[in-house]
């Protein structure tokens, strides 16, 4: 199915000035974009993600690679080891040490899987699943752009699969989010670590700004419906869809501060940058972004981001 079309989402809803920008931080904070400012970040232990298994509510980040073990479920990381040969008597007996194969994670925290999309001791291969529901297929051009991205900061092989959402348009939980990308669709292993993408109809339950959302490790989703009411005279749908969905998978690379402990990030909205010229700007994901940038929205990483990329993907290696 070509999940895409020729073009066209604040976790701020269109509401007046103060409320709109509380509105924004909380469905950001809340939303999971990754980080909750209200909940501890959980440096190298994570808490129970909250019921909507985000980020948001009494859900920590866990630090990939960080030394304290994470507890498994919604919140964190960790690693079976499906593919281990045993070490049966059978076959040749080299000598060589065959390169081990890469552990592959379970799903957990937002920006857990920086290092396993990105990291040589990580995925062979980035694959990205693109599934849309009818009418909210995403733009090639964003998707070719995520994955020239994905394909220039991993130097791995980057690929893309298309597929279907079913049903209407709805105000979807980020559990319900995380239960459609579980239906159906590529798992992790070693050859590819899977980078899930759902572009909906309807939007954020429990808010009516945000136009994207990272719910996962492995799963985000942008709202297309979000995307063209912030769409107008300043910016165009394609330039805002493509904005959110890098935001969104930058927050899954694990930017700002999600895996890293820069202390770049901005603090008035944890796991984003202070820099208006990033992408990684809270205001991308904002029906505000206009009023605020007087503009577009940034749809590049900037240098600093850049550079994080670069380290998460050498924390692994
Ligand atoms: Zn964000």
């Amino acid at each position: 199915m070509s999940a895409f079309r020729t073009a066209v989402p604040g976790p701020v809803p269109h509401r007046t000035g103060v409320r709109v920008v509380a509105a924004l931080m909380t469905a950001c904070l809340v939303a999971a974009c990754g980080v909750d400012a209200a909940t501890e970040r959980a440096a190298t232990t994570t808490s129970e993600a909250g019921t909507d298994g985000t980020a948001g509510s009494g859900g920590g980040t866990a630090l990939p690679g960080s030394s304290a073990p994470t507890t498994a479920g919604s919140g964190a990381v960790t690693t079976t080891d499906t593919s281990a040969p045993s070490p049966t008597a059978t076959g040749p007996d080299t000598t060589a040490a065959a390169p081990a194969t890469p552990l592959v994670p379970t799903p957990g925290a937002v920006g857990a899987f920086g290092p396993w999309y990105l990291g040589d001791d990580g995925s062979a291969s980035v694959v990205i699943e693109v599934r849309s529901q009818s009418g909210a297929e995403p733009t090639a051009a964003t998707i070719d752009r995520i994955r020239g991205v994905l394909a220039d900061v991993s130097g791995k092989r980057v690929s893309t699969t298309g597929g279907v959402v079913p049903g209407a348009g709805r105000q979807w939980t980020a559990a319900d989010i995380r239960a459609e990308a579980d239906r159906t669709g590529p798992s992790q292993s070693a050859e590819s670590g899977v980078l899930t993408l759902l572009f909906l109809r309807g939007g954020l339950a429990g808010s009516d700004s945000t136009i994207g959302v990272a719910v996962r490790s492995d799963v985000a989703a942008v709202f297309s419906d979000r995307v063209d009411d912030a769409a107008g005279l300043l910016t165009s749908s394609a330039r805002i869809e493509t904005a959110v969905t890098t935001h969104e998978v930058g927050h899954l690379l694990g930017l700002v501060d999600l895996v890293l402990a820069t202390g770049r990030e901005d603090p008035e909205h944890p796991g984003h940058s202070r820099n208006t010229g990033s992408v990684m700007y809270y205001a991308v994901e904002s029906t505000l972004v206009g009023d605020i940038l007087g503009g577009g929205p940034p749809v590049d990483f900037d240098r600093a981001d850049l550079d994080d990329l670069r380290a998460i993907a050498a924390q692994s290696s």
